[in-house]
């Protein structure tokens, strides 16, 4: 009976030990992803020249993304009225 005791207290201990564990670890694994910039952020392709730019990088103008400000004002020049 003693032995069988034994076991169930390291047992429980070691279950309370990973229950600790992971209760420590979470936060620092939730911190740690928002630093770094997804990698698969939207691309958003030119309308003027076709070439893909990140969305925060993008100028949007009615729906249509653009690389440039100069290629909005170039492709609205050409395709607005
Ligand atoms: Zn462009």
């Amino acid at each position: 009976m003693g032995l069988i005791r034994l076991l169930i207290i390291a047992a429980l201990i070691y279950v309370v030990w990973r229950v600790l564990k992971n209760l420590l670890a979470a936060p620092r694994q939730a911190e740690a992803p928002p630093p770094k910039r997804p990698r698969q952020e939207l691309m958003r392709k030119c309308a003027q020249c076709g070439v893909h730019v990140p969305d925060h990088e993008a100028f949007t103008h009615n729906g249509k993304h653009f690389c440039s400000q100069e290629h909005q004002r170039v492709y609205l020049e050409h395709h607005d009225q």
